[in-house]
């Protein structure tokens, strides 16, 4: 009996917990410490979206303004903990991009809860009929991307609500979109749901970008949309707010910055690819922009012990020890989002030393080799992703070691893992 209000407790606390919005922070007890956490460093995300803000710069010259900087949040702010991201970037960039009604929603309480002035919420992707009036009520923007427009005007009709609304042309990635060569079309198709559908923007997103270090296909696609864009203002009569360039396209394809742009992983210190990487050496005049990866992974090991040559670890058997060897048992596995593929291939870093992981990666274990790292202990922080004294350990090395990229890696560490701001 008393195990059991203990546990209900226990529970009660985790889950009221998890609400703290600004800090993450939890009551002691209520998480176990044998469990991975992920610290968030708040100056390396403003420091980024300083960094682009100096690179969009505005041009006094021509009385160019600069455009307004979208920070992309969706996907739990890329694995980085949408209530802690949104708590540092809400002041500082111009909108926030999410791709679902929940998202917008939490922002919206999150800024109850902390005092802040409403920001804009953009909803990437194609709004749905489920969740247009929610949006509209809190004051979120939606994009028109192909939806049942009827359906989704008759729930705001019925609802007597009317949404601010971005229509997206598919210039090119084949995802959500109306025909870039269509704009007529979709301009009838608006019509009778004028009185619901307030259009203040036109976008579009860019398909190849990242993959390659010249921009012919992004080059069209933005031709493209620039046309579609001028064609349904017209229509319309008036300016509409243009977008279409995410992190990669805002730094190798300036043209491509209109009138917002939406960065996601840039934001986040992390570069959208090599290939980005080396095409803005040669766009950007001066230094590389100089972004810093956010987010570290760390754990302690939940034993360390030694084990006699010859000793097998893991499913699978797949190492051998070949000789006394200690190892370390750490309490993370792909159930967290540290990738299978990379069994046999990754390193965590103890005390500053790569360790190489052991044997496979299993759902909630790996096994790293400590030999030779003094003072490895179950107290010692081992390092899964970041920084470590003078040893680095980037999402781009683990996506190499799964086959993937930093993207993934970043958007999959699991929800349940407790993020802190460091
Ligand atoms: C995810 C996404 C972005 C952000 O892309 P990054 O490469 O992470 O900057 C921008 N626009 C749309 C439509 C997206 O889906």
């Amino acid at each position: 009996m008393v195990r059991l209000s203990r546990l209900k407790r226990a529970f009660r606390d985790h889950s009221l917990n998890k609400g703290s919005f600004m800090t993450g922070e939890r009551e002691h007890g209520a998480v176990s410490d044998r469990a991975s956490w992920i610290e968030i460093s708040a100056d390396a995300l403003r420091h980024n979206v300083a960094v682009f803000r100096r690179l969009l710069g505005g041009d006094p010259a021509s009385r160019r303004e600069a455009p307004l900087l979208g920070a992309v949040v969706k996907s739990n702010a890329y694995g980085h903990g949408l209530p802690l991201a949104a708590g540092v970037l809400h002041p500082i960039v111009d909108l926030l991009c999410i791709t679902s009604a929940a998202d917008a929603a939490s922002i919206r309480r999150m800024e109850q809860l902390e005092g802040l002035e409403p920001t804009r919420l953009l909803v990437l992707g194609s709004v749905v009929p489920e969740e247009a009036s929610l949006l509209a009520e809190v004051g979120a923007e939606a994009t028109l991307g192909g939806g049942d427009l009827h359906e989704i005007a008759a729930r705001l009709r019925s609802d007597g609500l009317r949404l601010r609304t971005h229509v997206h042309v598919d210039t090119g990635l084949g995802r959500e979109g109306y025909h870039a060569d269509e704009v007529e079309k979709t301009a009838e198709l608006l019509e009778p749901v004028g009185d619901v559908f307030d259009v203040a923007g036109v976008c579009s997103h860019f398909a190849n970008v990242e993959d390659v270090t010249e921009q012919d296909y992004a080059a069209t696609q933005l031709d493209t949309f620039e046309q579609a864009a001028s064609e349904l203002e017209e229509r319309l009569g008036r300016r509409l707010e243009r977008h279409i360039a995410a992190s990669a396209a805002a730094m190798v394809l300036p043209r491509s910055r209109c009138d917002v742009i939406r960065a996601g992983i840039s934001i986040y210190g992390l570069w959208p690819s090599v290939e980005t990487r080396l095409s803005a050496r040669v766009v950007i005049e001066g230094d590389l922009p100089d972004l810093r990866p956010v987010l570290s992974w760390r754990c302690r090991p939940q034993v360390v012990k030694e084990l006699p040559a010859g000793a097998f670890v893991g499913y699978g058997c797949t190492w051998r020890a070949s000789r006394p060897t200690t190892i370390a048992v750490l309490p993370v596995g792909y159930f967290d989002g540290y990738p299978r593929l990379a069994s046999g291939k990754a390193h965590v870093l103890v005390h500053g030393r790569r360790c190489p992981v052991i044997g496979r990666v299993m759902m909630n274990h790996m096994v790293v080799d400590v030999s030779g790292v003094e003072g490895a202990g179950t107290g010692s922080k081992v390092t899964l992703l970041g920084r470590d004294e003078s040893e680095q350990l980037p999402a781009e090395l683990l996506a190499s070691w799964a086959q993937t990229i930093n993207y993934e890696i970043v958007a999959r560490l699991g929800s349940h893992i407790e993020r802190r701001v460091s």
